[in-house]
């Protein structure tokens, strides 16, 4: 079942402008900013600007529009980044298996090393 989104979590904050972020990006539909605790010389986080709990509620509900932006933001912010060679990572935890601990959608941009195969 669908988790309700709760709209005091931090990413819904920074996207009212109640809490500071390192922004790299913002355009109609995304944001996107620096994670605070980076994985990789590079680790941007993109998120929609809609209300969405994560990456099932978003495919669910979200207009094509909000679908096209998130995913074009994410592939501008890789190319700014001097990501797009020599590559890069994304990825998006979706509910508690995935351990993702913020409750609005956003997806990880991994780079500035090799990643490995996996990050955990
Ligand atoms: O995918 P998951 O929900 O586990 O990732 C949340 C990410 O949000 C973490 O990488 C964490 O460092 C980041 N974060 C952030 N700024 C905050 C709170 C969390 O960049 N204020």
């Amino acid at each position: 079942m669908a988790r309700t989104y709760d709209s005091n979590n931090i990413f819904a904050r920074i996207l009212r402008g109640e809490i500071p972020c390192k922004k790299v990006m913002e355009t109609e539909h995304a944001l996107a900013f620096h994670d605070i605790n980076p994985q990789a010389p590079t680790h941007i986080l993109v998120i929609p600007k809609g209300a969405y709990v994560d990456m099932d509620d978003f495919t669910a509900r979200a207009t094509e529009a909000e679908i096209a932006g998130l995913f074009r933001a994410v592939g501008e912010v890789a190319r700014q980044a001097g990501a797009a060679e020599p590559g890069y990572r994304i990825l998006s935890n979706c509910g508690p298996d995935a351990n993702q601990e913020v409750p609005h959608l956003h997806i990880h941009v991994f780079a500035g090393r090799h990643l490995g195969r996996m990050l955990n």
